[in-house]
């Protein structure tokens, strides 16, 4: 009832929307008209016109119609004319149809048009673009790969250029130099990885503003939206390198271990299934399993999901339902010690739905005899507060134990995620279906389109999990430099729009996250395509057997079948399949997108047979060949229901497409893993166990209902699952803001000492705060004392204890600012204003992308530690935000130190560095009546011997092999000066003292 006033309602708002065009629509049709009678240039001349009167003011929806009509015209007299696209020519034969004025004018006002396929969504973006770039703005359009950039950039060129303006592509592996000519263009088009990874370059990396090579986030288009910003938006961008400190990750230990377990559990359910089966096969047609029975079967399903004789098993309906039951009564409250004693049966658990695993006591045991806390988390706050009140440990001892307890309690915690990890590798993923081994490295396949995912690798330690299992050498895992998710990339833009052939179902989501909201745009001619009911099969084996022979016979007829799969391993099992009954057929599943559109292009064909995961080759549509209208148009059978509803219509509207005949059918089976998983086996089995005999297939309205049902309990498990990533991302999405902000303020600072004197001046002022603690009051003599301290280590130069004493906070913040200004102007006489403004500039930008990148690694360890906190029963997001906050609190103050000690540690020379130092002194013992603002008057003092101990050890000059003890932090390392400048230089190390010269 409720959805149904749901849909009445989303009717409406399409309707509605569709009512607002059609006078627009009207009146760019009747500007075009008139157009027709303007020469080729004056058409032209219309961009510049429009142009300059939106530089006046004019508004973009008020020169809407007019430029849709320019661009429409533009495309009719181009008919006729050759692209040429991808090096082959290709007659331009467009003019926009109505509905596709209306798709353009839903982009433009930041919606998602839902076009089906065949539509002309290529040409429907154009009138967009064009209009947007009459800001003399970047517009953008997203494609789903590479080839499609390359290609619609160049097809739609023809069509820009011809307007004036000027069109570029970005493809992968592009130097940045044609990347910057490509994002200079009017109109720029690209894939989602490439736009973010520009952005992050730019953003998280580039040493200068000319290496930065994006110029606007103003009006994108998305297309396939659905595609990118739901099926991708799960693996956000990273941008890594390898980590510096090296501590040796906890798997090539375990591995043998976890290994060992999982064989156990392997032979026990086995051992199980075996007495279940043999008991089950005896139960005659009325009789119930025993408890004992469904214990096994329970078992099973937790401890190895995956097991053959379990699924084998599980195909009976009956004994389904019984464990489903089953499964209800263990879950209540009141069995809940049953349901323990029963997990304690197994050496662990795993949830194929959640994607988790969790050893048992039995496990641990195994694992580590006689060591029953070995996999307990230390518990950390009462070791403190016992440290704490035992009056007989001396400080050190105290601090020494609490770092030992820290130690012991990272090292365990280490473990067990690492055992988790090590166990889902074992029992979840499984070699070629979730990912491939290719020369000694574990690499990614891509679930829906079966490709490789280059580069990319599973967070949190399970990547290296799955290579220890392997048995290949485990990668060191990364250090994040810089990261976004698609979803933030996205929200960055002003103006975002999407286009796709299918959005309905997940038109909430899009709402939600990107407050875009989407129109069904109505077909230029109606869609007249059968879609059948769905066939359910009991076995994998029978319902590929039946597509067979249905492919087989639509071949004899002639009828193109285009064969849908899940998987890259079922496309090639129904190609073998396929070969053996002789019948012709092409297989893709979207490892190469060029020659992929090519055979795609050609699945319309008389008697094609062309096998395809879902993705392969979207967004080529496919045209009817001769005589094949007559025989019922493109026949999609689809052998698998994918997890989401969005994907199988997608496949559905690869026929029937511009008014063509066209039908498709879905084939499920029981062994399906979205059956398996998520369907309603109580429908099914209820039906099945009326109707169903061997080797017959069943076909019912109601089956179609439960297994959409199924789906969409799989569509909001994921959408939540990608909300939380999001939800978790917002928090460092805003600190990344932040960041990004200051990091270009820096980059692109005209005037660099003034950018890194203001940072320097915060510190310095926020150090003083503590001096002061009252303002207007007297200075606190030990505070003060730190602060000269700290002053000398940062700059070298000596303030007077007295000095401060006599002064007040704000004399004080100008001084101590003033005296730094004044020593960094001074390197001018050794240093040309280029180089200082170099360094001045890198000094910051390193103290931010240390500082950032740390702080990111932190966050990521933060976000896996919350997750351990909620035993607890706390709300893991909100204890994350929370410590992130004082996190990034913790990195803007370290990185106002580091620019702090940065500003005097590097130069161009040794020399210029010990000018510099020298003059250092020099400053330092003019201090008494230096007055604030003089600063250039204390270069001229002679550098006089330094009077006080400390500038001897902070500003000698060093031999090569002069020993020094350097500092950062609490960590100190006695070295020779020859390998230790680099670390002062560079490192943000500190010399504290010379130890012989
Ligand atoms: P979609 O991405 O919506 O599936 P495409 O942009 O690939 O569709 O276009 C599908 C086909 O329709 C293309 O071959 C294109 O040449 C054709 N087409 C699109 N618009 C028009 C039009 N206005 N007139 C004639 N053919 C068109």
């Amino acid at each position: 009832m409720f959805l149904s006033i749901l849909k009445l309602f989303a009717g409406s708002h399409h309707r509605r929307f569709l009512r607002k065009c059609a006078p627009i629509v009207k009146r760019i049709n009747a500007l075009e008209t008139e157009y027709q009678k303007l020469s080729d240039d004056q058409l032209r001349a219309k961009t510049a016109e429009f142009k300059a009167r939106h530089a006046k003011g004019e508004s973009l929806d008020a020169l809407l119609p007019e430029a849709f009509a320019v661009v429409k015209n533009a495309a009719r007299r181009l008919c006729g004319t050759k692209a040429v696209v991808c090096d082959h020519e290709l007659a331009w034969e467009m003019v926009h149809f109505d509905v596709q004025l209306i798709g353009g004018i839903a982009l433009h006002q930041n919606k998602i048009a839902e076009m089906a396929t065949g539509e002309g969504k290529t040409l429907v973006a154009t009138l967009p673009l064009y209009l947007n770039a009459l800001t003399g703005k970047n517009c953008q359009l997203v494609t789903v790969n590479d080839y499609l950039a390359r290609r619609d950039s160049e097809w739609m060129g023809h069509l820009y250029r011809w307007l004036g303006l000027s069109v570029g592509c970005i493809q992968n592996q592009m130097p940045s130099e044609d990347r910057k000519a490509a994002y200079g263009c009017d109109i720029t088009y690209g894939t989602a990885s490439e736009f973010g990874f520009d952005y992050l370059r730019d953003n998280g990396m580039a040493l200068s503003p000319e290496e930065q090579v994006q110029r606007d986030h103003y009006f994108c288009i998305v297309d396939e939206i659905d595609s990118i910003l739901v099926d991708e938006a799960r693996t956000p961008l990273i941008i890594s390198g390898p980590v510096a400190e090296e501590r040796e990750p906890a798997f090539p230990r375990l591995r043998q271990p976890v290994a060992g377990l999982v064989e156990l559990q392997i032979r026990l359910v086995t051992r199980l299934m075996n007495e279940a089966r043999e008991e089950l096969e005896k139960l005659g047609e009325d009789k119930e399993p025993s408890a004992d029975a469904l214990d096994k079967l329970w078992l099973a399903a937790h401890g190895m999901p995956r097991n053959r004789i379990f699924l084998r098993l599980m195909e009976n309906g009956r004994w389904r339902k019984a464990l489903e039951r089953h499964e209800g009564v263990l879950a209540s409250e009141i069995e809940k010690d049953r349901r323990f004693h029963l997990k304690e049966r197994l050496y662990f658990s795993v949830s194929e739905r959640q994607h988790e695993s969790d050893l048992t006591q039995l496990g641990r045991d195994t694992l580590r005899p006689g060591e029953p806390d070995a996999f307990v988390l230390p518990d950390l706050p009462t070791r403190y507060v016992e440290l704490d009140r035992d009056e007989t440990l001396t400080p050190e001892r105290r601090a020494e134990l609490r770092a030992e307890a820290e130690a012991a309690y990272a090292q365990v915690s280490e473990d067990i995620h690492a055992i988790g990890q090590l166990l889902k590798a074992y029992t979840l993923y499984e070699k070629d279906k979730q990912y491939v081994v290719h020369e000694g490295k574990v690499k990614i396949v891509d679930e829906n389109t079966g490709r490789i995912m280059e580069g990319r690798r599973w967070s949190d330690g399970l990547h290296q999990a799955v290579e220890a299992k392997e048995g290949v050498a485990l990668e060191k895992e990364n250090k994040t430099y810089a990261t976004v998710t698609i979803q933030n990339y996205f929200r960055m833009y002003e103006k975002l729009a999407g286009m796709t052939g299918t959005a309905e179902t997940e038109a909430s989501e899009f709402h939600d996250i990107y407050r875009l909201t989407v129109v069904a745009i109505p077909t230029h001619r109606p869609c007249v395509r059968v879609d059948d009911n769905d066939i359910v099969f009991k076995t994998r084996k029978e319902k590929y057997q039946f597509a067979i022979k249905e492919i087989a016979e639509a071949h004899r007829r002639g009828q193109p079948v285009l064969v849908g799969t899940a998987s890259v391993e079922a496309s090639e099992t129904l190609g073998r399949m396929l070969a053996m009954a002789k019948v012709p057929h092409k297989i893709l599943n979207a490892k190469h997108h060029e020659s992929e559109a090519d055979i795609v292009s050609l699945a319309g064909q008389r008697g094609a047979v062309t096998i395809a995961t879902n993705m392969a080759g979207r967004g080529t549509d496919i045209k009817l060949g001769e005589g094949v209208r007559d025989l019922g148009g493109l026949y999609v059978l689809a052998t698998e229901r994918h997890e989401s509803r969005r994907v199988d219509r997608q496949l559905r509207g690869r026929c029937s497409r511009q008014g063509d005949p066209g039908r498709s059918r879905f084939l499920v089976s029981l062994e399906d893993d979205l059956m398996r998983l998520f369907s309603n086996a109580g429908i099914i089995s209820s039906l099945l166990e009326k109707s169903f005999k061997e080797g017959e297939p069943l076909e019912h309205p109601l089956l179609n209902r439960s297994i959409g049902t199924a789906q969409k309990r799989v569509e909001g498990q994921n959408y939540s699952m990608r909300k939380r990533l999001l939800q978790y991302d917002d928090v460092l999405n805003q600190q990344r803001q932040i960041i990004y902000g200051l990091r270009n303020r820096a980059l692109k600072a005209a005037d660099s000492r003034a950018t890194v004197l203001a940072v320097i001046e915060e510190e310095i002022e926020e150090r003083l705060a503590a001096v002061y603690p009252d303002p207007a009051g007297e200075a606190d003599r030990r505070a003060a004392e730190a602060f000269v301290y700290w002053y000398i280590t940062a700059f070298h130069m000596r303030i007077d204890l007295e000095d401060i004493l006599a002064r007040t906070k704000d004399q004080m913040v100008l001084l101590a600012t003033d005296r730094v200004r004044a020593l960094q102007a001074g390197r001018e006489q050794h240093e040309s204003a280029e180089i200082l403004q170099y360094l001045e500039r890198n000094v910051l930008l390193r103290a931010i992308d240390r500082n950032w990148q740390n702080h990111l690694t932190e966050m990521e360890d933060l976000r896996r530690g919350v997750g351990l906190r909620t035993y607890a029963q706390k709300d893991p997001l909100n204890e994350y935000k929370a410590e992130a906050f004082k996190a990034f609190e913790r990195l803007m103050q370290q990185l106002r130190t580091d620019a702090c000690a940065g500003l005097f540690r590097t130069a161009t020379s040794m020399e210029a560095l010990e000018a510099l130092m020298r003059r250092a002194q020099g400053q330092a013992t003019a201090t008494g009546p230096a007055e604030p603002g003089t600063g250039a008057a204390t270069e001229s003092k002679p550098a006089q011997a330094p009077k006080a101990e400390p500038f001897r050890r902070l500003t000698p000059k060093i031999g090569r092999n002069a020993v020094v003890r350097i500092r950062k932090g609490p960590e100190t390392q006695d070295l020779k000066w020859k390998k230790a400048e680099a670390l002062v230089r560079d490192e943000g190390w500190e010399v504290a003292e010379v130890l012989s010269e």
